[in-house]
């Protein structure tokens, strides 16, 4: 099989000799059957139909790579707008260990949440319980596995969270409403630390902002706490863990010791 120029080039080269045809020969294609072969300087012309496959083919395999490429980049970009802290990089549903009967409820939980989160647009979790118990390594686990079906995600603590939207109150490069549409856009928000702060009236009317914007406008959001649910539903009012709640909502209590300490 040859590989020429395209018929416009042969054409217009053929005065200048080199693609001048000095003779044609019936020939077979194993793959395409009978075919003229021509005779040029160089050599013997192939069949036009392999050459066409062979250009098809090749054309296929670019197709692919840039969709490959253009995959990969989308996911990148998913990743660094997630803003996962570096040391929480590696945390994923498939690393979570499950010593204790709790935590492999809570995996479950976070398993099943994680491959329904199309179909159940808009539900929230809330995790709570102590420090160290693996909250936070489950919210990034999901927010990991959805971010691979291209949906985004935002890791905040509500601390970053009320200061990115308190911020723009002295700065006026961006508006409020447009530090608040940031945290309400994205698929999955997580806000931890909930709770770490006693927090003013005014940080949790932002919260409230957040969590009712991000209810109304049907986005998942997953609340992690190193409070109790008594002392979380105080913190966050009645009103705001009703909207976390609703439509199929759950909370989960990571009960048992923190890894550190059992490691200690
Ligand atoms: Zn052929």
């Amino acid at each position: 099989m040859g590989t020429l120029g395209s018929k416009t080039t042969t054409r217009g080269l053929g005065q200048m000799g080199v693609f001048e045809v000095l003779g044609t020969e019936e020939r077979a294609c194993e793959a395409h059957g009978a075919y003229v072969a021509k005779k040029y300087r160089y050599g013997w012309s192939g069949c036009m139909a392999c050459l066409d496959e062979a250009q098809r083919l090749e054309n296929e395999q670019r197709a692919r790579q840039q969709q490959a490429d253009w995959e990969r980049a989308r996911l990148q970009n998913l990743f660094n707008r997630a803003a996962i802290p570096p040391r929480f990089e590696d945390r994923s549903l498939e690393n979570y260990a499950t010593e204790l009967d709790g935590q492999a409820k809570a995996l479950r939980i976070a398993k099943q949440y994680a491959d329904t989160f199309d179909e159940n647009e808009g539900v929230s979790l809330i995790f709570c319980g102590g420090v160290g118990s693996g909250k936070t390594h489950l919210a990034i686990g999901i927010a990991k596995q959805i971010m691979q079906g291209y949906r985004s995600a935002l890791f905040m603590s509500v601390m970053g969270a009320v200061r990115s939207v308190k911020e723009t109150w002295r700065d006026s490069d961006i508006s409020e409403r447009k530090a608040l549409q940031n945290l309400i856009e994205p698929d999955l928000l997580i806000l931890d630390e909930v709770g770490v702060q006693f927090g003013s009236d005014t940080e949790k009317l932002i919260l409230f902002e957040i969590i009712n914007g991000r209810y109304e406008n049907r986005r998942s959001t997953i609340l992690i706490s190193n409070l109790a649910m008594d002392k979380l539903t105080e913190y966050l009012g009645e009103r705001v863990v009703d909207r976390l709640r609703e439509g199929g909502g759950k909370l989960v209590v990571f009960d048992w010791p923190s890894y550190r300490k059992r490691a200690a």
